[in-house]
């Protein structure tokens, strides 16, 4: 008998219908004869909704706290929902919230990290016989407020969760089979993988592959919780995600990840002191705002020019930083830049074979396609690119590479060496 965290996405539980769908699997999971935790996240668009609302009800952006207060409200009905569904199927279950549940987080609205967690009610009601439904994204910092672990943040509940109490097996149940060399909703020839190394999905998930949260991968890779995405409509096998394995053969890049949410702002004319970027930085790491791509021109009559990028999200935010710091920098103007992507080839396999950068570049610009700005890792590249052309890129990068016909899983895939 396996203890096992599942975890269900808004989609998997949109309606009445599929939620009754999810209490059936979760049952049969059961019956199998394993232990049963479950992580949920809020019905279909809910959270998006949610959103919208506090729009219409606060100029600007809403008071964080708030807005947290608003949007854990989506996978409380959620759990309480599935529960009822589960015992209706005659069989034990109890829905708990995240702060029932020991999520504790740092004080920080709408992205908090996971600082604890103290399992002992879950346990104890799995020790019951009971079904544990608990609801995703959520947790309580230590003076008691309600936060959000960030979009798609139900993924590190159930992983931090299986580590927590010493799962055998996470599934993360989605809409799609498992983890494809892209995003099948945008390359229709994306191919499923069957294993990918913790590290390949770290950097997938953390470049805009929504299908993992990036917490929960790093929660994965750090604790070792053996983890698998699959669908909750089929039965399908789904991808492993796990420590590398032997299998490293000859595959470069493992798969191609884009970001549509990508500002750049650029600041220009800027007198070359010293400090003058540490200022910057220091100052929109205050609000927390993750600055990602940086690029610094070279100096011209001791005046620089300077970008980076963030995400449009965060762009507003960014730019009344910078206007606040005009004064004090003395810069000629700064310029917000948005309907960008960022487009990212990923493999283990690139850190051995030069000319992967290089590949990238030949095909995007051979569709005419001017990149604005790049960064690269040992198993990255990453170009920000204009955004009405993405489709194409990714399609032409995943020829490129050979994804179009690798095999699926860690073991295949031509030689990329040149
Ligand atoms: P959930 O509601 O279950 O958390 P998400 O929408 O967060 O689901 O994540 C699943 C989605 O991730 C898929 O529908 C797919 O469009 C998208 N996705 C992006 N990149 C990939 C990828 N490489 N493999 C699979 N799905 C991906
Ligand atoms: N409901 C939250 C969101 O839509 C969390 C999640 O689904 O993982 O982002
Ligand atoms: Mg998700």
């Amino acid at each position: 008998m396996a203890l096992i965290v599942m975890k269900f996405g808004g989609s998997s539980v949109g309606d009445a219908e599929r939620m009754k769908r999810v209490a059936g699997r979760i049952a049969a999971r059961q019956e199998e004869g394993h232990s049963c935790v479950v992580v949920v996240s809020a019905m279909g668009d809910t959270t998006d909704d949610l959103i919208d609302l506090s729009k219409q009800l606060y100029d600007g952006q809403p008071p964080a706290r708030e807005m947290d207060m608003l949007l854990s409200t989506g996978e409380q009905v959620s759990i309480a929902l599935l529960s009822m569904a589960i015992q209706n199927l005659g069989k034990q279950a109890v829905s708990f919230t995240g702060w029932q549940a020991g999520m504790m987080t740092e004080a920080v609205h709408g992205k908090a990290r996971i600082t604890d967690i103290q399992p002992s009610r879950v346990l104890q009601a799995v020790e019951e016989g009971k079904i544990v439904i608990v609801a995703g994204f959520q947790g309580m910092t230590e003076d008691g407020q309600i936060t959000t672990l960030g979009r798609g943040g139900s993924d590190t509940t159930a992983v931090a969760l299986a580590a927590a109490i010493n799962a055998d097996l996470c599934e993360i149940y989605t809409d799609v089979d498992g983890v494809y060399s892209t995003d099948p909703r945008v390359v229709k020839v994306a191919r499923k993988l069957k294993e990918i190394s913790y590290d390949e999905m770290l950097e997938l998930a953390h470049l805009g592959a929504a299908v993992l949260h990036p917490r929960a991968v790093e929660y994965a890779k750090h604790n070792q919780v053996p983890l698998v995405v699959r669908s909750s409509f089929t039965n399908h096998e789904g991808t492993y995600v796990k420590e590398e394995a032997v299998m490293e053969q000859g595959v470069v890049v493992r798969g191609i990840a884009f970001d549509k949410n990508v500002s750049r702002i650029s600041i220009l004319g800027v007198p070359e002191k010293v400090g003058q970027l540490a200022k910057v930085f220091n100052a929109l790491a205050a609000e927390q705002i993750d600055v990602d791509i940086i690029v610094q021109s070279g100096v011209t009559s001791g005046l620089a020019d300077f970008s980076f990028s963030v995400s449009s999200n965060d762009c507003d935010k960014a730019m009344t930083v910078i206007d606040r710091l005009k004064p004090e920098m003395g810069y000629r103007e700064a310029i917000p830049e948005g309907n960008l992507v960022k487009v990212s080839v990923v493999g283990a396999g690139m850190v051995s074979n030069p000319g992967v950068a290089a590949k990238m570049f030949d095909s995007i610009s051979s569709l005419g396609v001017s990149i604005n700005m790049v960064s690269t890792s040992e198993i990255k590249v990453s170009c920000v690119i204009e955004g009405s052309r993405l489709n194409d890129v990714v399609q032409a990068l995943h020829t490129a590479y050979g994804l179009d016909t690798q095999e699926q899983a860690f073991v295949g895939g031509p030689s990329e060496r040149r």
